[in-house]
């Protein structure tokens, strides 16, 4: 597997520090809106990823954070008359349910800042004690950036063009609450309260964390002082990445993250689609037209580096393309029902040698920096190859085995192409019960059996009772 590594700026073959585990942190969103398509992207392509790297045989321990604590959170929540605890509460289960309908899958730990603001205070300690950091008389900390010798690596910018850049862009550097600032570069660790926001106790004021400190300190404690992969946008590679990394490394002494991988920007007329320039779709605007799958077919058309234009026209070919993958599996199955051949002729046999080609080459494509655009292009193809080599004489095994294998390959994109199991209306039930009970009537018990059965396995649950049956539905 090659992964680019926006540290060297060159695919590099991945190497996990443990063998077959893999660590990795994903930055996550600031939870004080529902999530705009744009901080989805993150979300369905590292969750792709994750799914990829399962598949090929990897423990993927997947940490991804909700920034619980921010400006914009305790604006929305003073608008409100609320606690911000409520505003970040309601989008983080909102944020969820957008996730389930993506099929993003949940991280094997969604740590909340607010929840690790102790481990923050000990960072905090510590890059003081080690000299990293500095409290000023009104208590804010801040990072000595200069101190960090190795500062710019990620973002490749060369720290003194840094401090003229600042200069030239005529930046408030020294704004009020910044007195005692040693250097224009450094930045917040820990900032005093205002009235109003939520703090914390700590040694130099009441307070609370700046943002970089967060994912520092959740990465650590989930996932260890070094971890194989940290991920996010590409508008976190500076300044946010690179502050993680300042601080992870003169507090642990060992390299942070060893790839850092980064998406492209989701795109809306050319620009970054976001919620300050206010040209964005939120998850649920989509999911008011279209499944979300639909979405996630879109967002993996493209190679995850690349920006990524959205468009309806897009969102309708999309759509177009998951269904002409659905149509296969159900033409299959409509097959498979139909056929009475069982076994595999000499011709499937070479068919079949021939299908196992699409799967190689998906895997080629996603083990080229997580191709999903030329592994759907795969996909294709081998729906091309399903339609062609299928008829009304396929046996059975020849039907299942293609069905198994773009199935398979749909599952690791996270794209759902099976049709969904219809469950039982509540008068399709009673009409089955009903058969039963004629059925046993008649003597006929293998029957009777059978709709118990098929019931059963459909979760319902049927109880003789001298009332009569009674049934319900299995939790
Ligand atoms: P935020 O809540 O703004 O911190 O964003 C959460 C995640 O979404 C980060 O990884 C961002 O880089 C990412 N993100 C935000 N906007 C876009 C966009 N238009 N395209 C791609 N990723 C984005
Ligand atoms: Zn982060």
């Amino acid at each position: 597997m090659k992964i680019f590594n926006t540290m060297t700026r060159t695919k590099e073959e991945f190497k996990p520090i443990e063998p077959g585990k893999i660590s990795m942190y994903v930055c996550g969103p600031t939870v004080y809106n529902l999530i705009h398509i744009g901080n989805a992207r993150p979300m369905i392509v590292f969750d792709t990823f994750r799914r990829y790297m399962t598949h090929k045989g990897y423990e993927v321990n997947y940490v991804s954070n909700f920034t619980d604590v921010d400006d914009k959170i305790i604006n929305k929540a003073n608008e409100e008359g609320v606690d911000p605890s409520e505003v970040s509460e309601r989008y983080i289960a909102e944020c969820k349910k957008d996730m389930e309908g993506m099929n993003v899958l949940p991280a094997t730990v969604h740590p909340k800042a607010t929840e690790e603001i102790d481990g923050m205070i000990d960072l905090i300690t510590d890059l003081i004690d080690k000299g990293y950091a500095y409290p000023t008389e009104d208590g804010t900390v801040y990072f000595r950036t200069r101190k960090a010798e190795t500062y710019g690596k990620l973002s490749h910018k060369n720290i003194d063009d840094l401090e003229s850049g600042h200069r030239s862009e005529g930046h408030a550097l020294k704004v009020s609450g910044t007195a005692g600032k040693e250097d224009d570069l450094d930045f917040v660790l820990w900032k005093p309260k205002k009235e109003g926001e939520p703090f914390w106790k700590a040694p130099w004021c009441d307070g609370r964390p700046g943002w970089h400190t967060e994912c520092c300190v959740m990465a650590k404690k989930y996932l260890g002082a070094t971890i194989d992969i940290h991920a996010g946008g590409e508008d976190l590679i500076f300044p946010h990445h690179e502050n993680e990394i300042a601080q992870s490394e003169a507090a642990n002494g060992v390299e942070f993250s060893h790839y850092w991988m980064h998406n492209g920007f989701l795109n809306i007329n050319g620009e970054k689609m976001s919620k300050s320039l206010g040209n964005f779709f939120t998850v649920r605007d989509i999911a008011e037209k279209y499944e979300l799958q639909v979405l996630r077919f879109f967002m993996l058309t493209a190679q995850y580096r690349s920006p990524l234009n959205f468009s309806a026209d897009l969102m309708e070919a999309a759509k177009t393309s998951l269904e002409r993958i659905r149509t296969a599996v159900k033409n299959l199955d409509f097959l498979m029902k139909q056929n009475s051949a069982e076994t595999l002729t000499d011709a499937e046999k070479e068919n079949r040698a021939k299908a196992e080609g699409y799967v190689a080459r998906f895997d080629d494509a996603m083990d080229d920096d997580l191709n999903t655009a030329d592994a759907i292009s795969v996909i294709f193809e081998l729906v091309k190859f399903i339609n062609t080599t299928t008829d009304e004489n396929s046996s059975k095994e020849y039907l299942k085995a293609l069905r198994d294998e773009v199935v398979m390959l749909s599952d690791i994109l996270g794209l759902i192409v099976e049709p969904k199991e219809e469950g039982l209306l509540d008068a399709d039930i009673e009409a089955l019960i009903e058969e039963r009970q004629q059925a046993r009537k008649d003597k006929n018990f293998a029957r009777a059996d059978e709709i118990r059965d098929e019931l059963a396995a459909k979760g319902i649950i049927l109880e003789d009772t001298r009332q009569g049956v009674k049934w319900k539905r299995a939790d």
